[in-house]
């Protein structure tokens, strides 16, 4: 058995490897980690890592916290108040400041918060009709934080955002009344930081209260790639294999909704025999990623890592583009480049790894895929279509927009053809004219 040891911002000097770092990437750790927060483990730094390609070592970069992921300003003023060991206050009211820029709250969250008799579901969010998003209170943190996480502001403690229900008896209300829901994805943080106990839980009030309408649970969780021994002997390990067979005797569906950034968190023995013992459970596991530079911005890199997932039998799902939040700029890649990578990717695998689908937005309306660069009537367009929709009516219905080789978010583009609208636009600000009228009593901070 593996003893878990993660590393922070407290205790990150004792890792013996960071004699590979020079003083410049030691001091930034500090810095930038003030701000966004790290957390890695000692899987990760031992086996994932090539300490030898420091600082360009993806896993590296995802785990940690380099000077390039904060606006220079930022770092600059960071960095002073550090040097001149500043009051503790002083440093805490910068950091917040720095981190109200780094637009915490994107995709506008928190307007998917579901009621029921009029009381908040804090823990649930309900944006696509078939499928419920489920934050259990003790899931709200991993194994290790990814550097790019659009979550980072709910480890730092900005709580607002913080889903968390610690009552199932609400959530199970509203399954049973709402009958279009067929999937239950619990997310978090990561959910399998729950001891099995804990997850168990929740997961057998929700089978024992016989939802007809729920087809499939869903566990989001990054695990595998970080803590494979969640699956294979850690002390509550075969607890949750247990857990997963009884999903699938009680005839659902159980998907594991694995996120893997790199193809070496899939080279380990470990990884590899955490996927053999989930699968044999009866779950599929389906994958899916950001795209990052740094990280994996190439075709071959996700080439690969599809072609080893199918391999592993796992099902690739989503290509991401990252989320305009934390440390965007710098893991930020291009729509029309993302795009090019995905189609190079995806050209160069057989049929059996092209379920998966990108790139694709998480914006405010919806999943929003980019389908291709498409000249129409001499205008050169990007063509999209919504994979998921505020209005499921919106869902795989081509549009248009101007083409724009630098934006990175949806709304950045612009309609083609002259256009002054996209066409969900009218519609989307109706629904949420209704909603800031609910949230206007409501104090945020
Ligand atoms: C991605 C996502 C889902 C799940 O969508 P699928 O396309 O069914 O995987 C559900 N809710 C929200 C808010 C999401 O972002
Ligand atoms: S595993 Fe997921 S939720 Fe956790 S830090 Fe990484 S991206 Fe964020």
């Amino acid at each position: 058995m593996r003893n878990y040891k993660s590393f922070t911002l407290r205790n990150w000097k004792e890792l013996p490897q960071l004699q590979k770092l020079s003083d410049y990437e030691k001091k930034a750790i500090e810095v930038v980690g003030t701000v966004l927060p790290f957390k890695t483990n000692n899987y990760v730094v031992e086996e994932l890592i090539d300490w030898n390609n420091i600082p360009d070592d993806p896993i590296f970069t995802l785990t940690f916290p380099r000077a390039e992921m904060l606006r220079q300003e930022h770092y600059k003023e960071v960095e002073k108040l550090l040097d001149s060991n500043a009051p503790q206050e002083e440093i805490k009211e910068t950091v917040k400041n720095i981190r109200w820029e780094l637009n915490p709250h994107p995709a506008g969250q928190k307007y998917n918060v579901p009621k029921i008799d009029g009381i908040e579901l804090t823990g649930v969010q309900h944006k696509y009709r078939e499928t419920v998003l489920f934050f259990p209170s003790q899931g709200q943190t991993c194994h290790a934080y990814c550097t790019f996480c659009f979550r980072w502001p709910q480890f730092v403690g900005m709580n607002e955002l913080k889903f968390a229900m610690k009552e199932t008896e609400l959530l199970i209300r509203y399954l049973k009344e709402h009958t279009e829901v067929t999937d239950l994805l619990f997310t978090g943080g990561d959910p399998l930081i729950m001891k099995t106990k804990i997850l168990a839980s929740y997961i057998d009030q929700i089978l024992d209260a016989d939802i007809e309408n729920l087809q499939t649970i869903r566990i989001g969780t990054k695990a595998i790639g970080y803590w494979p021994y969640r699956f294979i002997d850690d002390p509550d390990a075969d607890d949750l294999i247990r857990l997963f067979e009884k999903i699938i005797s009680k005839g659902k569906n159980l998907a594991i909704m694995a996120h893997f950034n790199h193809p070496v968190e899939l080279s380990t023995p470990a990884a590899e025999e955490a996927i053999r013992r989930i699968r044999a459970t009866g779950a599929q596991i389906r994958t899916q990623s950001p795209l990052l530079r740094h990280i994996n911005d190439s075709s071959e890199v996700w080439a690969e890592m599809w072609r080893k997932q199918v391999n592993l039998n796992c099902i690739p799902y989503y290509m991401f583009v990252a989320r305009d939040t934390g440390a965007q700029e710098f893991f930020g890649v291009p729509l029309v480049e993302a795009w090019n990578i995905y189609r190079n990717a995806y050209k160069n695998v057989s049929g059996v790894c092209r379920t998966v689908r990108g790139p694709s937005m998480s914006a405010t309306p919806g999943k929003v895929q980019i389908l291709g660069v498409s000249e129409v009537n001499g205008e050169k367009t990007i063509v999209l279509r919504f994979l998921q929709g505020r209005d499921p009516d919106w869902v795989a219905r081509p549009f248009f927009a101007k083409y724009d080789e630098k934006a990175i978010w949806l709304d950045q583009l612009k309609p083609a053809f002259g256009g002054d609208k996209f066409f969900f636009e009218d519609e989307l600000e109706s629904i949420f004219h209704e909603h800031i009228y609910d949230d206007e009593s409501e104090n945020f901070e």
